[in-house]
């Protein structure tokens, strides 16, 4: 969602509180996206002081993600907190912060877009339905966590358990 802030920008000096609610359904990434399974309407607040803008508010987004083990879906909250600084003069010198221009078009700030930046800064680099998940067997796919296979007797002899140790700790 974008709200006009017009108001603002033709003053010298402004404050003004804006409740947004965010209107995207997905986070979206250059490789992958995952679904929101749960955003809400929350307070933008914008102030313009000394020629610049300061962007505040904070809310909760919550992510779809699968288990890097078991591929099961996950649901993990993000809180959200903007705290932003827009300065037209940056701009003007070309000292521009690419991500900058897209928040603000014109008179439009985009809510989604600060969201989407601040998530992007969240994301885990890993993601676990649990702590010790036991992933899925890499011969036939189970889904350990949920039954066993026949799989591992078949890597009975101890050297072998020792190798799979080690494959698994890389996977850490
Ligand atoms: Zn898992
Ligand atoms: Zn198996």
């Amino acid at each position: 969602m974008s709200v006009n802030i017009s108001e603002i920008l033709s003053r010298p000096s402004c404050q003004r509180d804006y409740v947004v609610e965010p209107e995207m359904d997905k986070l979206l990434l250059r490789r992958t996206s995952y679904r929101i399974s749960h955003k809400e309407p929350f307070t933008l607040s914008v102030q313009k002081k000394d020629n610049k803008l300061y962007i505040t508010g904070s809310t909760e987004v919550r992510l779809i993600m699968l288990c890097d083990r078991c591929l099961t879906e996950v649901e993990q909250t993000f809180p959200v907190t903007i705290d932003r600084v827009y300065d037209p003069k940056l701009q003007e010198d070309g000292e521009r912060d690419v991500d900058e221009l897209s928040f603000l078009d014109g008179c439009m700030l985009n809510a989604d877009k600060l969201i989407h930046d601040e998530l992007v800064l969240a994301l885990p680099t890993k993601v676990l339905c649990k702590e010790d998940c036991k992933g899925l067997c890499s011969i036939c796919g189970t889904n350990l966590n949920l039954s066993s296979c026949n799989c591992s007797e078949k890597i009975a002899d101890p050297r072998m358990a020792a190798i799979k140790d080690i494959f698994r700790n890389w996977d850490e």
